[in-house]
Parts: structure tokens; C-alpha cells; sequence
């Protein structure tokens, strides 16, 4: 077994088969999959892991996925949207302290006045940072005018999760309606590209009702859809979800972090130049998860600038960490974290995606446009 998990990592290319075996090794086994990640990691992209600070913008969402904990349906949330002072105070802090890019999230809005707040956010955090702050948006599905409007404005990255790239699954996990739709979600992906972003996209890991098989499919999606970036993490069960009521035929909190792990490095193989970020979800099944994450193949980490006292309102998933933290506690503990797991903060760098200048040709350019 352990000769067949080596032979099947010197090939060239993985086909969901190889994928499959791999995703189904044991830990033990799992750490020669890690290993040759790691390999790749540092001849293709290096050591550096680079900064975006992250504002939750808004807990607003006119969606109601069956496994998120801001859904519309839910009640109980308070809901908030930061003012533009308490986006502008973050954005010069990520400044200040080097961070060289933001990421905005919000719940899914699409109304105008929405629409044109934030193309004025956008325009104003890049004249405070004399254009210098890269500006990565993670606000849902969107019409192409608002994408082309926000990419004019100064943004200049999108996150759009596929969530489950199997359209069987996703219907499962969203209501069957006309703003749930799996194609327009695809659809959303393809217009983000043809407006010129660095796109990112990924996938829950560990949800009910996905099989290996379905990850599998998902790390050859977006290998075909040959994306810039990935955000990928655990399934986290929220409470106040429709979802929850499976919470008993999941995978267990370990062998899904496990899982997202696998996928990790696996994508870091498969597509060895993109960007890839360790995430929040990572951190809250292992305290070190981000770390570790960076270790078999993320570069990107997004430390939480959100004002503290919104964190407890922006719950997509139980236990989230750092909700107390202010984000100025954060840097040197993070940086050393970073270090004791041999990565180097790109400090001042946007650290964009190697794979988006290969794929269009252009030329990389650091800050300012
Ligand atoms: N509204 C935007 C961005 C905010 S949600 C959007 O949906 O694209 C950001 C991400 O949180 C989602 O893409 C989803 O993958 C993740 N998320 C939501 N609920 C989650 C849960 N219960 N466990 C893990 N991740 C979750
Ligand atoms: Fe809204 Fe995003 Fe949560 Fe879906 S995942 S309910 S779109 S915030």
C-alpha cells in the first residue's frame, strides 16, 4: 500500500481514482502525501505566507443555505453591517502594520444602494492606502455590472465558494429556488474571470451526504475550471441550521480536519502555482490547524480585523475562535506560530496568485496597479 501511495504521487497527473486512494489513506500514510506537498510548495511558491486581513463586513444575507449560521431563517441572529469609519479604521491598521491586503465578506446583498456602498468603500481604502492595499471581495453572486463596477473601484480578488462542486449534493444543501441555483453559481464563477479578478473558489469538507468521492471530483474542478485561489475548510455543524439535524451521521471533528488537510495539500500537488489560504474553520477544529494547513501547502491566512464587538454576530459555524481577540494581540502571536511551522510573512507584499499571471499572461505587478 505504502509503494502504491509513492508511485502514485510521481505521477504527472492525478485522476479521481489516484485522488480517491489518496483521500482514503490513514494518517500514517497520509504523511507521505503531506510531504511531497510540501515539496511542491517550496520549488513552486515558496515559504512565504501572506496577509489578508479579513472584515466581516455584514451578517445581512438575503440567502438561507441549509449549513450556514447567518441564513436569512435564522431568528436569533442580531443582525449588523459595519460603518464605513469602522471598515476605514481596518483597513488602516492592515496598512499600517504591513498587512498589504484586505478582504471584505459580507452576506449576500445585491440591492444598489448596497451595490454603490461598497464600489465607495472600495474607492476610499485605496485612496487612504495611496493605492497600496490589495482588496480581495467575497460578497456572493453578483451581476457582471457590479463585478466589472467593484473591479474598476480597486478590487481586485474574489472568493466565490462552489461549496460542493457535485450539483447533486449542492442541491442538498441549499433550498431549491431561483437565488440557490448550482448553475448560476458556475455562471457567477466564469463572469469573475471574464471581468478580470484573481478568482478564487473551494469547497466545505466533511458536509453530510459527500463521499470521498465527490472531494475528489471537487480538487478536478477546479483544476478544470483553473482557478487563481482556494479557500477550502471543515464543515463546522451550527445549531440554529437545517442542517444540523445530520449532525449525527457526520465524520468526526478529527477526521474532517483530517480531510480538509488532504485536500490541502492534495490541491497544492494538483495545481502547484495557485494561491491557497489556511482557514478559520482549519483553526476552530485544531489550534494549530492553520499552521499545520501552511505546513502541507497553504500561503495565504486572513487574520480577523472585525471590530470585536460584532465577532459573536458573524457565527457561520459553532466555536469560532479569536472572537474576543483584538486584532492588534494578534500579529507577534501569529507571526511566531507562522515561523515554528517554517513559514516567513510576506510583510508588504501582495503575494498574489503566481497561476493568474501564467493564465493571462500579464505581468505580476507588486501594489499599486
Ligand atoms: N455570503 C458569501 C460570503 C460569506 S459566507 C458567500 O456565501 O459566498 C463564507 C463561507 O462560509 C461560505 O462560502 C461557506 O463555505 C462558509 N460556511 C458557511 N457555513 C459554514 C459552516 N457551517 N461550516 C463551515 N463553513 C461554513
Ligand atoms: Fe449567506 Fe453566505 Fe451564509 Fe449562504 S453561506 S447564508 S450566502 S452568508
Amino acid at each position: 500500500m505504502e509503494n502504491n501511495i509513492k508511485q502514485i504521487l510521481e505521477k504527472d497527473r492525478l485522476n479521481k481514482e489516484d485522488l480517491i486512494t489518496l483521500l482514503g489513506t490513514n494518517e500514517e500514510r497520509a504523511k507521505l502525501i503531506y510531504a511531497r506537498a510540501a515539496e511542491v510548495k517550496q520549488q513552486m511558491v515558496g515559504n512565504k505566507v501572506y496577509f489578508r486581513g479579513l472584515v466581516e463586513y455584514s451578517n445581512i444575507c438575503t440567502k438561507n443555505c441549509y449549513y450556514c449560521g447567518v441564513r436569512s431563517g435564522n431568528k436569533k441572529v442580531n443582525r449588523y453591517t459595519l460603518h464605513e469609519e469602522e471598515v476605514l479604521a481596518a483597513a488602516r491598521f492592515a496598512y499600517a502594520h504591513n498587512y498589504a491586503s484586505m478582504v471584505i465578506q459580507s452576506g449576500e446583498l445585491s440591492s444598489p444602494a448596497f451595490v454603490k456602498r461598497i464600489g465607495k468603500l472600495l474607492t476610499k481604502i485605496k485612496k487612504i492606502s495611496n493605492g497600496e492595499l490589495g482588496i480581495t471581495l467575497s460578497m456572493g453572486e453578483q451581476t457582471e455590472e457590479t463585478y466589472r463596477y467593484w473591479r474598476e473601484c480597486g478590487a481586485h480578488r474574489y472568493l466565490l465558494r462552489i461549496e460542493a462542486s457535485s450539483p447533486e449534493l449542492y442541491r442538498k444543501l441549499h433550498p431549491n429556488d431561483k437565488i440557490h441555483n448550482y448553475e448560476q453559481r458556475i455562471e457567477a464563477l466564469h463572469l469573475l474571470k471574464k471581468t478580470g479578478y484573481q478568482v478564487g473558489t473551494g469547497v466545505m469538507i466533511g458536509l453530510p451526504f459527500q463521499r470521498l468521492e465527490h472531494l475528489a471530483d471537487d480538487l478536478i474542478f477546479f483544476r478544470d475550471l483553473d482557478i487563481d485561489m482556494a479557500g477550502m475548510g471543515p464543515y463546522i455543524e451550527h445549531e440554529d441550521t437545517p442542517l444540523y439535524q445530520y449532525k449525527d451521521q457526520l465524520i468526526s471533528k478529527r477526521e474532517r480536519f483530517t480531510l480538509s488537510m488532504k485536500m490541502v495539500a492534495l490541491l497544492r500537488i494538483i495545481m502547484n502555482d495557485i494561491n491557497i489560504a489556511a482557514t478559520t474553520a482549519m483553526q476552530t477544529l485544531d489550534p494549530v490547524g492553520r499552521e499545520k494547513a501552511i505546513k502541507v501547502g497553504a500561503n495565504v491566512i486572513m487574520p480577523n480585523l472585525t471590530p470585536v464587538s460584532y465577532r459573536q454576530n458573524y457565527l457561520l459555524y459553532e466555536d469560532k475562535p479569536c472572537i474576543d481577540e483584538e486584532a492588534s494581540d494578534c500579529i507577534e502571536c501569529l507571526d511566531n506560530r507562522i515561523r515554528m511551522y517554517g513559514g516567513e510573512v510576506g510583510y508588504g507584499e501582495w503575494g498574489d496568485s503566481k497561476h493568474y499571471y501564467k493564465r493571462t499572461g500579464k505581468t505580476e505587478v507588486n501594489q499599486k496597479e
